[in-house]
């Protein structure tokens, strides 16, 4: 199978390593055939941080699309971003796909909205008690992928970082965000990056924050191929043993994994 990698960040995060041509050479080293581009989008009020400035965008697309005409032929080269999904931000997601020069846009919904409309940072669910928060975050995931802005839902998931034991929530959670899945045909990551922070306890047993099986057996039931992705945040790691465990993973639990995504 070729190897892609649709999930690639670079140090205009602040949080990663590395410039685009940098993973760049590291794709080619490693034999990939199609790599994309997608760091952290800002926004316009430049709210979270951890992500490149809105001013640096035309920059970021510059070099990725100076490497795609320097590598033509050896590398196919894609450019994208990774942004969570606000209701009120329509305009700048079509923004970002026509003018700004986004070929693609990764869903990460690391902030969401619960049924009041207070926003929420996803990962503080690793400490939360109320596992109720659950299908919120899920009900906000799904509500991006619906919209069709989105080619990819990154680590969806990723509530499953918290160490109470799985319940009814869990399970809603998983259903609401897979059901979403089937009706709009986003593609859904197996996340690499889950895997990179390493086996930990949890009440259910020692096992990766995720890819979480529960879910997945969930995606493997409604037929869904699943996207494997790095989740890159530092060159070496495009295809690194994180990568390997992700598709004995996902091979072991019985997943159809897809290759290259189709961009026509
Ligand atoms: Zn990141
Ligand atoms: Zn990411």
């Amino acid at each position: 199978m070729e190897r892609v990698n649709y999930h690639t960040h670079t140090k205009l995060c602040r949080h990663a390593e590395g410039e685009e041509r940098d993973y760049v050479n590291e794709a080619l080293r490693c034999g990939l055939t199609e790599l994309g581009f997608s760091d952290h989008a800002p926004f316009k009020d430049g709210r979270y941080g951890l992500r490149m400035e809105y001013g640096e965008m035309p920059g970021y697309v510059e070099r990725i699309r100076a490497l795609r005409e320097e590598f033509r032929g050896k590398l196919s080269i894609r450019c994208g971003l990774e942004i969570e999904y606000d209701p009120g931000q329509s305009e700048y997601y079509e923004e970002l796909l026509t003018r700004l020069g986004m070929e693609y846009l990764v869903l990460g919904q690391h902030y969401y909205r619960d049924a009041s409309g207070r926003e929420l940072n996803t990962f503080l669910l690793d400490k939360t008690e109320d596992t109720s928060v659950y299908p919120a975050y899920a009900k906000s995931l799904a509500e991006g992928m619906k919209t069709g802005y989105f080619k990819i839902a990154a680590h969806p998931d990723l509530f499953f970082i918290n160490r109470l034991p799985a319940d009814a929530n869990c399970e809603r959670a998983c259903d609401i965000i897979v059901n979403a899945a089937v009706s709009c045909g986003i593609v859904l990551e197996f996340n690499a990056n889950g895997i990179r922070r390493g086996r930990q306890e949890y009440s259910d047993g020692l096992r990766y924050p995720y890819p979480h099986r529960m879910f997945w057996e969930k995606v493997k039931s409604a037929g869904i191929p699943v996207l494997i992705n790095s989740d890159c945040h530092k060159p070496g790691f495009i295809w690194d043993d994180a990568v390997e465990k992700a598709y004995s993973l996902a091979e072991d639990w019985g997943l159809t994994v897809r290759g290259k995504l189709d961009f026509s």
